[in-house]
This record gives C-alpha cells, structure tokens and sequence, in this order.
C-alpha cells in the first residue's frame, strides 16, 4: 500500500519557457533592481487584479514593512493582527516598533470581524478622531488582515470598522492573489484591491512564484508612490544621490520579474487546478467519518491555494498528529497548521484578546498535498490512505 515517490504538500509549478526571459536578463545584463521585466509584471499584476497600479518588493514581508511605513505606523502604536496565521503577517509590526493586539479567527479561519468590533467597542475610546486602547492608552492604528490560504476575508465588516474607528487597513493577500468577491459591496473586487494597502507574496510555496518577491497595491497613488520611493533607498536626487530619508533595499530584481511576467500568465490555470484537485478531494473525503475538507467562502471565487483538513479525533480516531506521522510514513508530505503567534516566544505577553477558535484549530488542522501539478492518481493515494487510517489506532 505504500508509495515510493513524495507526494509534496507544495511546490512550485515553473515553465521552461522563463528560460528566455532569464536568458534575456544575461545578455542585456539587466540583473539587478532595473529592467523592462519588473515594470512589465508590476503591469500584469495591477492589470489581473484591478488596481490602478502595483510597486514590486522583494518579498512579501518587505511589502508588509513598506506599507506600515508608508501609513506613518509609529513606535507605541497599536497595530491588531490575526494569531492564527503565518508569523510574517506579524513581524513587521515589530520592525516598526509598533505593539501587535492579537485577534481571534471565527469559522472561517479569518480574523473574527464580531470579536473586533466588539474589542474597539468595549475596550476602547473615542479621543479626538483617534482609538485609543483604553488598558494601554496607546493609539490602536491599523489592522492587518490576512487572506488565511486564499479564502477572502470579512473586508465589507472591516472597513465599515475602519470608517467608524479611523483605522487603516492592510490586507495581508500573500496567499490569495487571485482571491476576489461575488457579492456585497466588492462584488468583483480581488482581495488586496479592498483596504489601504494590499501586499502580495512570490515566494515558492505561493500560488505563483518568483522564488521570492512581492508585490504592492492600493487605490492610494500616493501610497504607491512613496513605498517606491522609500523601496529604492529614498533617492531624492538620483543623479547627485542624496537622500532626505532612511530608505530600504526592497525593489524586486529584474531576474525574478524574469519568472513573474510568465508565471501570472499561468494563473487561472494554476486556479482552476487548485479548485478541481479540491472538489475531488472534498467528494472523496465527505464519507470519512471524522474528516473534513475545510470550506472556502461560497460568495465568493477564492484561490484555493491551500487545502485544510480538520481531524474530529473522536470520530475519526486518531489525532492529528499521529494522522501527520502515519501520512509521512507513507511518503504523503502534510503539515499542520502554523503555531499561533501570540503563544510564539517574541510575542508572549503581548495583548491577545479572548483568543479561543484559533486554539480548537491549532491542534485539528492538516494541509494536505494541494500542488497544481498534482495527479489525480496521487489525490487518489492521498485518499485512500486517509480512509484506511481511521480508527487504526
Ligand atoms: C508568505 C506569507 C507572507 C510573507 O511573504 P514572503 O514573500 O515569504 O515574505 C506574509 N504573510 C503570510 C500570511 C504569508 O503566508
């Protein structure tokens, strides 16, 4: 019953084709942080997605920095962000010296848009068109929300929010390029498009990759303006070099353009594989007692970049982690689900407010192999091996 080759959770899907462009940047010797490829993909991706315009990064972290720089993030201020997700969506808070307050996911995996309203409700003042965090009187200034594996968040909630407690959004949309709304009020609006600042992510377990790289976007001009501006070292004058701000080496190159003009071309295809590996999945999986294939938001076209498995240890008999070991042995890659932050050793004794769905499915979720080039033989396996591991404690 055992397989011999891996199956992956993910991995990148990458043409021979990007050789051209790659050989491109040889010959030309446009290696660095100029070329025609990085205004080429910054085109593409503000085109696919909507917005007016996108600035290039070199990671999706470094994007995330950029944008906190950009809305005038201070040190002391307080900047709410999800636990459960990846540690990334976090750190940058702490580059800017600015305190996180941890929020809790509801059902969807997503920040828990009832559990904020009613933080910035019970637990803050109105001072002077500020919120200010009654506890720390510190200034609460943005929300980082997080697109969790490419499902859309609650963002008709979060910028009424917004509007009511003068905040600033970023939409942490790492893993939901692609990700965009069917109804409500941003019907056909993509994920990243919706706050102040959206950010995308490259890197190679991305649904596209550039090996690493992100991407900016907003409806803001200025905002793009200046996280271009402060992503070039601040050059005032770029031909005297001189420098009014301490600015950031955070421009993509133009060898990892090179993968992302070729790369989004591939996007609705890597999508529509995605969403048919998961329907063959949910439908295999939906008579295993004590599994399910965790929903994506049905309003709207999620990526359905990654695929979570949520383990009823009860029905089905073993735990997680025990099911994690046993696919392992099998030569089935899995992973759990990201420790959240707020237990995470730089981020104890941070304020984390009435953390308890985020727990319940710390301990429960698996993703499972979802690359795009997977076979149908392999989901196959993946199935079969699940169904012949429950109650085999
Ligand atoms: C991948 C990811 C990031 C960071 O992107 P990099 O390009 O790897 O720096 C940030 N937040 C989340 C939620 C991510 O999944």
């Amino acid at each position: 019953m055992k397989n011999s080759k891996l199956i992956p959770l993910s991995v990148p899907n990458l043409s021979l084709t990007i050789l051209e462009n790659v050989r491109e940047t040889i010959e030309t010797g446009w290696v660095s942080t100029g070329g025609r490829f990085i205004t080429e993909f910054e085109a593409k991706i503000a085109k696919y997605t909507g917005a007016p315009r996108a600035v290039s990064t070199q990671s999706g972290t470094a994007g995330l920095h950029l944008a906190l720089r950009v809305l005038g993030i201070e040190p002391g201020d307080e900047v709410i962000v999800p636990s459960l997700t990846f540690i990334a969506a976090v750190n940058p808070v702490r580059y800017m010296q600015a305190e996180p307050v941890f929020m809790d996911c509801d059902d969807t995996l997503n920040m828990d848009m009832d559990k904020l309203q009613r933080f910035l409700e019970l637990e803050c003042d109105q001072v002077n068109g500020q919120t200010i965090n009654r506890r720390t009187k510190r200034p609460v200034k943005a929300v980082v929300v997080v697109h969790v594996f490419g499902n859309p968040a609650n963002m008709d909630k979060l910028m009424q929010l917004k509007e009511q407690y003068h905040l600033h959004v970023i939409e942490d949309a790492t893993e939901a390029l692609g990700s965009y709304y069917l109804a409500g009020r941003y019907a056909g609006q993509h994920c990243g498009t919706i706050g102040d600042i959206g950010v995308y992510s490259f890197n190679a377990n991305k649904i596209i990759t550039t090996g690493g790289g992100g991407m900016i976007v907003s409806p803001h001009e200025e905002y793009l303006e200046r996280a271009a501006f402060l992503g070039v070292q601040a050059k005032t004058d770029p031909l005297y070099f001189i420098h009014d701000e301490v600015g950031y080496n955070y421009r993509m190159t133009n060898i990892q353009a090179a993968f992302g003009t070729d790369q989004i071309d591939q996007l609705e295809r890597f999508i529509d594989a995605k969403i048919s590996s998961y329907r063959l999945y949910q439908a295999a999986i939906s008579d295993i007692p004590g599994l399910e294939l965790y929903p994506f938001r049905p309003d709207t076209r999620a990526n359905h970049w990654f695929y979570s498995l949520y383990i009823d240890e009860q029905q089905y008999g073993l735990n997680r982690d025990e099911l994690l070991r046993q696919l392992n042995e099998r030569h089935i890659q899995t992973r759990p689900l990201w420790g959240l932050v707020h237990k995470q050793k730089p981020y104890r004794g941070c304020l984390a407010y009435e953390i308890e769905n985020a727990c319940r499915f710390e301990d429960n979720l698996l993703n499972i192999p979802c690359s795009t080039s997977l076979l149908e033989s392999e989901l196959d396996q993946v199935v079969e091996a699940l169904r012949t591991l429950g109650g085999t404690r």
